[in-house]
């Protein structure tokens, strides 16, 4: 908005315009600045000489058997993106990407194996909800959104934080901060940071194993900030009383699975407001892991539920389309391109 007011100020027009053309942009997403009826005409025209609306452009939408449907975006410099929404009965959920591949290169993740190609800007972050829009009108009131696509969002902390404004503000999108949550691998810097905003969406860590060995492995960025210090900065981690931080569990076979793993998990996570979401591994060709059988996921589930500890199970929302957690890495544009180097480490 501060930018937009010093454009239109510059320009010789009163403030209001500013309030016009933002409300235009994010409440009524408009595309075309000729559809900023509201607007003079030599306003629009100087607009549209200087300024190009631009969403990010929808290479191909696939849609599962399930209802869910994976965008396949273009961002600026040819990159490819992916969101994903996924229907429900009284709600919709859109999960979103802040970054072109990722550089914490998790072990049992697709995006991981990406070169971390660049940050996308905030326009590109509120933009995948405007190309949802454009594809299928949603009732932004039933829409929440999960920071849960491709990317760190931590590692993209201001571009992240500038989205956040734009999706919260009631001028815009007005999505309130309780219907988004971020997920992050446990950047504690981050996390501090974000304890301190105006605006904090509820908070998901990706935890995924108990011990620093195991964790050291699976998530590299861990060897930084070990399981100890970003518990720690979970702790002091202000919480609204109705809100409780999500710790999610990838369950991999033969690594993290064991009822010792659930025993350590439920020590670890003592007196936190808190629940857990078990994530049965989505096995993938280019990984070679493994989800545990359902018996062994079921007494993982049992023994946190014997400790009241509130955990469900996480089935796979279109998997038909590689669109599950942990699946998304713009497949079709690596199927076109050359190879993408390959990240050191993991085989
Ligand atoms: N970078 C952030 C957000 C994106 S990943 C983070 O790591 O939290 C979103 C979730 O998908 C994380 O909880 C991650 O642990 C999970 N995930 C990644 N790869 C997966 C896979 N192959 N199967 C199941 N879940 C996976
Ligand atoms: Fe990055 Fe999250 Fe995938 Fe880890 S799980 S590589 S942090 S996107």
């Amino acid at each position: 908005m501060q930018e937009l007011e010093a454009i239109v100020s510059e320009l010789g027009e009163p403030r209001f315009r500013a309030r016009q053309i933002y409300a235009g942009l994010y409440r009524h997403r408009r595309c075309d600045w000729n559809s900023f009826t509201d607007l003079p005409q030599p306003l629009r025209d100087s607009f549209s000489r200087r300024f190009r609306i631009a969403y990010p452009n929808t290479v191909r939408m696939f849609l599962s058997a399930d209802g869910t449907r994976r965008y396949l975006l273009e961002v600026a410099g040819g990159h490819r993106i992916e969101s994903v929404f996924i229907p429900e009965d009284n709600r919709d959920t859109l999960c979103i990407s802040t970054q072109v591949g990722c550089a914490v290169e998790c072990l049992f993740c697709v995006t991981g194996k990406l070169a971390m190609r660049r940050n996308l800007t905030a326009g590109e972050i509120v933009g995948q909800v405007l190309a949802l829009q454009a594809d299928r009108h949603t009732d932004l009131k039933r829409l929440n959104i999960v920071i849960m696509g491709m990317g760190e969002p931590l590692l993209n902390y201001d571009n992240l934080m500038t989205a956040l404004r734009l999706l919260a503000d009631p001028l815009g999108f007005s999505i309130s901060p309780r219907r988004i949550t971020l997920s992050t691998s446990g950047i504690v810097p981050g996390l501090d940071r974000l304890a301190r905003e105006d605006i904090v969406p509820n908070l998901a860590i990706s935890l995924n194993a108990t011990t620093d060995d195991v964790r050291d492995r699976l998530i590299p960025i861990n060897r930084k900030w070990s399981i100890a210090e970003l518990l720690e900065a979970c702790r002091r981690f202000p919480l609204d009383p109705r809100r409780r931080i999500t710790f999610e569990y990838v369950l991999i076979a033969g690594i993290n699975d064991t009822p010792e793993d659930a025993r350590r998990l439920v020590k670890l996570l003592q007196g936190m407001k808190k629940k857990v979401n078990l994530i049965p591994l989505n096995a993938d060709p280019w990984l070679s892991l493994q989800a545990p059988s359902e018996e062994r996921i079921l007494a993982f589930q049992q023994i946190l539920v014997q400790h009241h500890i509130t955990a469900c199970i996480r089935r796979p929302r279109g998997q038909d389309i590689s669109a599950a957690c942990g699946m998304l890495a713009g497949r079709e544009q690596q199927q076109a391109d050359p190879p993408l180097p390959q990240k050191r480490g993991h085989s």
